[in-house]
């Protein structure tokens, strides 16, 4: 197995996977979709509401609102597995605050900026994500308790919020049929082809979605689009509560996990079924 990094930001991250077959990245992909865990606001607590939202509603919009953490550190139990029995403790929960007010001549929008993490490294992903308006005279003050989730139990907690990988194409160009009409250049939304002089070139391969639009208005017929059925395109996006690498890393941990415990598991049932 090899990879190839084509891009990498903070929140996204492109790469091409050799020697693979498709259901082994479909592997990957539905691991950190729905196994690989992150932190959100479960439950919160209102002290006090009158703004115009009703506080199901403010409630909502908190649960939707990404965490950024860091997994290894943070050391968080699960609730549902941790000593405190699921009523949430510091090992399991972090507390978030947000307490604001307006007098009779303002109003103000309260942001995630107002919530306040009693975690250190544990805070909204954006500063900037509005959770109400709030007119004069009114107030909000809020508890919330954010704690682990995986995208198999609610959407809130999918760490990555598109997440796909396609075959690896390999459009050719037949210059004895290329009559340079230039048609493929337009028909391709991802810029694929360039005209190069008067001639059409492809620039960018590795932008070729499959998506065939080239071949339909390809008259003399000079394009092919094959595959690699060895390779695999993969590229995602991170909500931004984990970041691209650590979300791949924790995928591979898990699947490998999961293939230990199917082994133990088989060992145990032979064994028992020789015994017997
Ligand atoms: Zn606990």
């Amino acid at each position: 197995m090899d990879i190839e990094l084509i891009e990498l930001f903070p929140n996204s991250i492109k790469f091409i996977l050799s020697d693979v077959t498709l259901a082994f990245a479909n592997a990957i992909r539905r691991t950190a979709l729905a196994e690989v865990p992150s932190l959100t606001i479960e439950d919160v607590y209102v002290l006090k509401n009158t703004s115009p939202l009703f506080d199901e509603f403010i409630a909502h919009r908190l649960g939707l609102i990404p965490l950024k953490f860091d997994i290894d550190a943070l050391e968080l139990n699960f609730r549902d597995e941790c000593d405190c029995g699921g009523i949430g403790c510091n090992l399991c929960t972090v507390t978030l605050t947000l307490s604001k007010e307006t007098d009779a001549q303002t109003s103000t929008v309260v942001y995630s900026s107002d919530l306040i993490s009693t975690q250190a490294g544990v805070e909204p992903i954006s500063s900037v994500i509005p959770i109400v308006k709030l007119g004069p005279n009114q107030a909000l003050e809020l508890e919330c308790m954010a704690q682990l989730g995986k995208g198999k139990e609610h959407a809130k907690w999918q760490p990555v919020s598109a997440m796909g990988y396609q075959a690896f194409p390999i459009p050719t160009i037949d210059k004895e049929k290329c009559t340079n009409c230039l048609a493929c250049i337009d028909a391709c939304y991802r810029g694929v082809y360039q005209k190069t002089g008067d001639k059409v070139q492809i620039a960018n391969p590795l932008n070729c979605t499959l998506c065939d639009y080239c071949l339909e208005v390809c008259e003399p017929n000079a394009i092919t689009i094959g595959k690699d059925s060895t390779k695999v395109i993969f590229s995602f996006e991170t909500n931004g509560g984990l970041d691209p690498s650590t979300t791949l890393t924790k995928s591979g941990e898990l699947i490998i996990a999961k293939i230990d415990e199917f082994k133990k598991t088989l060992e145990s049932t032979l064994a028992e079924e020789k015994e017997s």
